[in-house]
């Protein structure tokens, strides 16, 4: 694919031109007069952006920023904080050379708002349940609701990443992420992917939905499920010993600089995915420091101090409630 002619990449600044985004694209795509540019230009698989003295690259796949209709346009230096911005991911670009301008295909992303105004106003039952809750702030939903952009209505590229829930990822708490996809035709959300492996129900992130994470097979279980797989009370210890499998004492396992009662307290910390769906917390940390020491690799120093913090849980924890990981060959205490 050809890349956009220097002549057509915008060198100057220029201000953002709010667009309204269609929330019926289908019907507005066939309506919008950018369609008619756009399949009229070439496609070009980069473009470069300059705004507010700084350029950024758009390729198709990138996320990117629009500045949302009614909001003034912010000024130098100052931009809008991510989460008030329109969000999209551009499929394709095309260059009209003759009017030296460059359209988006772009996909909208919408945000937790925009779902819930949504469901109401189509009368949606999206999930059974209160799956609003489970939408923290900085989660959007990915959607084929299409529609013809300027390039130059683009604020700017941003990171957006996938989350697969079935995993725990490292994230910070401003990180934008996104879990589902909406469907605009046949107006489903798609993309639940954590069902719990006893009862197959999604986790949704209400109360009574506590789950457990099984770090040997990368599975949530409902702490309600487990009921009949509760190991005996006291035996925290017992599951420390089979996370550190009885080998710290041979010397297979180098303590050298690890804290005993923190690495314990740690190892003994179960991994719980509560009331609210959050991504942040100490399961990264408490899976990061088991994940090592089954690799049998050399902890970091910011892991170790992290472990030494841990130590005066160890008392509390002492009591913790363990289960066996129900599912077949695996059996490790979570
Ligand atoms: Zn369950
Ligand atoms: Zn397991």
């Amino acid at each position: 694919m050809p890349r956009a002619s220097r002549n057509t990449k915008r060198t100057h600044a220029t201000r953002s031109r709010p667009v309204k985004p269609a929330r019926n694209a289908n019907v507005n795509a066939r309506k919008n007069p950018l369609k008619a540019k756009f399949d009229a230009g070439s496609p070009v698989d980069e473009y470069e952006r300059c705004h507010n003295g700084h350029s950024s690259v758009i390729t198709p796949g990138a996320f990117v920023l629009i500045q949302p209709a009614g909001l003034q346009v912010a000024p130098e230096g100052e931009p809008h904080p991510h989460h008030i911005m329109w969000k999209a991911v551009v499929q394709e670009i095309h260059v009209d050379e003759k009017d030296d301008v460059a359209i988006l295909l772009i996909h909208w992303f919408y945000s937790r708002d925009d779902m819930i105004e949504l469901a109401a106003r189509e009368n949606l039952q999206l999930r059974s349940g209160s799956w609003e809750e489970s939408f923290s702030k900085m989660e959007i939903i990915l959607t084929d609701d299409e529609e013809y952009i300027e390039a130059d209505t683009v604020e700017d590229v941003v990171n957006i990443f996938h989350w697969n829930e079935d995993k725990i990822k490292d994230v910070e708490p401003d990180d934008i992420y996104y879990r589902y996809t909406y469907n605009v035709l046949t107006q489903r959300l798609n993309g639940f992917k954590s069902t719990c492996s006893q009862c197959r129900k999604i986790y949704i992130g209400k109360k009574e939905d506590e789950q457990r994470f099984c770090d040997q097979c990368d599975r949530w279980i409902h702490t309600k499920c487990l009921q009949n797989a509760k190991v005996r009370r006291g035996s925290a210890e017992h599951a420390c010993k089979i996370f550190l499998k009885g080998k710290q004492d041979s010397g297979d396992y180098n303590m050298d600089g690890v804290d005993r009662d923190g690495l314990y307290a740690t190892l003994m910390t179960p991994i719980v995915r509560p009331k609210t769906c959050r991504i942040q917390g100490n399961a990264t940390s408490v899976l990061a420091v088991r994940r090592t020491v089954e690799r049998r690799e050399r902890m970091t120093k910011a892991m170790r101090t992290w472990v030494k913090d841990m130590a005066p849980k160890l008392e509390r924890r002492r009591d913790e409630t363990f289960y066996v990981c129900p599912i077949d060959g695996c059996r490790s205490p979570m």
